[in-house]
């Protein structure tokens, strides 16, 4: 089937134009032509924008149910009295829930893509699979990061054999190679989650299926002089030591990188999944963007989970990259929209090897339309500038996901909103840290 979208504006690599119609087919962008006439089959998108979709590099989705439960504690606190019991309760229909609740948001924020770093895996892939089902039925382009872990002071549930994961992992990789919207990539936890040889199996499966794989690194600063302590050296001199610091490593967060190891990844090719609002909301400090980007190295934006953010925005990721590095630079220039806005598309696009964040012909088409009569547009001055500072989430009206139109008029078209938030709220009904198992 092919659409022809007719917006006011589209942005393009030439900035932005209007007089475009978009041709979408097969969930790609065919073309990118002149509106000579426009047919009744046309989708008129008068008084929109048309965007490239945003990407969320770095997410746990079932941590969405967990909103609001420990907001003001400190991270260990969180992760013993929230994370570890709350994550228990959750059977496979619970992770599923979780899983559509934070795509449905994420969809409606103008997320067309989200990287699902996911470990409640009970010795396999079912639970994995009812979250890929749950990101087909909600419309969301889907990255599975399926986690290997065997750190055994965390839940049961999380931990495996080094043999079993690297085996399950391939196995999901290999089941959705040729699925159009979902993708599986391994992610060896951390060098606090994972052993040494847990993070060498995810960096052997990632080489032979020759994808990325994703690992949390330096994000509190306790785990620089753990790792010392265990390995006899900082995060990333550790994973460069282990051989596995290279240009399929997608690090998560970095915050707590010395000199040498910002050029080491930037020699090996790494890239990084930067969540500035998750730092700042679990106090673990600024990481160093100018300087990684000086570096060489790849950048994009994630929210983190839905329990340690709060809000699940790419867009509102790319102020706050922005804003922090402002902070911590006193520098109002020091890092600007174009570049914000470039890390929340199509870096993070390239980065997961995805062909899209970018409105082209031959991209995946995921898009999004935000409303220019919205006042958070206004005035009309410099509207990059304006959509990664000033935007609302209320500004995103439709959402397109290769190529289906999931959000229309700022309304899910694949899920029952309502219905939706009334089974999240059932599930998490009494809920509260003093319920808690332990
Ligand atoms: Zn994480």
């Amino acid at each position: 089937m092919t659409q022809r979208l007719v917006p006011d504006l589209v942005l393009t690599d030439a900035g932005w134009q209007s007089g475009r119609v978009v041709v979408v087919e097969g969930g790609r962008i065919a073309a990118l032509e002149h509106v000579h006439r426009v047919w009744p089959s046309d989708v008129m998108l008068t008084g929109k924008a048309l965007l490239p979709g945003t990407v969320n590099a770095h997410c746990h989705t079932f941590q969405s149910l967990l909103r609001g439960l420990g907001d003001d504690l400190d991270f260990m606190s969180w992760r013993d009295r929230v994370l570890y019991p709350f994550s228990e309760k959750l059977d496979r229909a619970g992770i599923a829930l979780g899983a559509a609740f934070a795509f449905a948001e994420l969809l409606l924020h103008g997320a067309t893509t989200c990287v699902d770093f996911f470990y409640l895996n009970d010795d396999g892939n079912e639970n994995a699979e009812a979250v890929i089902d749950a990101a087909r039925r909600v419309g969301i382009r889907l990255v599975l990061a399926r986690t290997m872990y065997d750190w055994e002071g965390a839940p049961r549930r999380y931990c495996e054999t080094v043999a079993d994961a690297a085996r399950r992992t391939r196995a999901l990789v290999a089941a959705h190679a040729g699925d159009a919207t979902a993708r599986v990539q391994p992610a060896p936890h951390s060098p606090h989650g994972a052993s040494p040889a847990m993070i060498r199996a995810g960096w052997e499966v990632a080489e032979t299926e020759q994808v990325p794989f994703h690992i949390h690194v330096a994000e509190g600063r306790y785990e620089g002089q753990r790792t010392l302590a265990e390995h006899g050296a900082t995060p990333i001199r550790y994973l460069d030591a282990l051989g596995v610091l290279g240009p399929r490593m997608i690090g998560v967060h970095g915050v707590w990188l010395d000199d040498d190891e910002i050029a080491r990844m930037g020699a090996r090719g790494a890239a990084l999944a930067y969540c500035p609002s998750s730092n700042m909301f679990l106090g673990d400090g600024i990481t160093r963007i100018p300087e990684l980007l000086a570096a060489g190295v790849r950048i994009a934006l994630g929210t983190d989970g839905g329990s340690a953010n709060n809000r699940l925005s790419v867009f509102e990721e790319m102020r706050m990259a922005s804003l922090l590095q402002r902070v911590r630079l006193l520098d109002g220039s020091a890092l600007d929209a174009e570049r914000a806005f470039a890390m929340g598309t199509r870096a993070g696009a390239a980065l997961l090897g995805l062909d899209a964040g970018v409105i082209e012909p031959g991209k995946l088409a995921d898009l999004v339309a935000v409303n220019l009569e919205d006042p958070s547009l206004h005035p009309r001055t410099d509207l990059l500038k304006s959509v990664v500072y000033a935007m609302s989430p209320r500004a995103v009206s439709d959402v397109w996901v290769h190529g289906r139109h999931v959000v229309a008029s700022g309304r899910l078209t694949t899920v029952d909103e309502r219905e939706l938030l009334a089974r999240v709220l059932e599930l998490t009904k009494g809920w509260s840290i003093s319920t808690a198992a332990r």
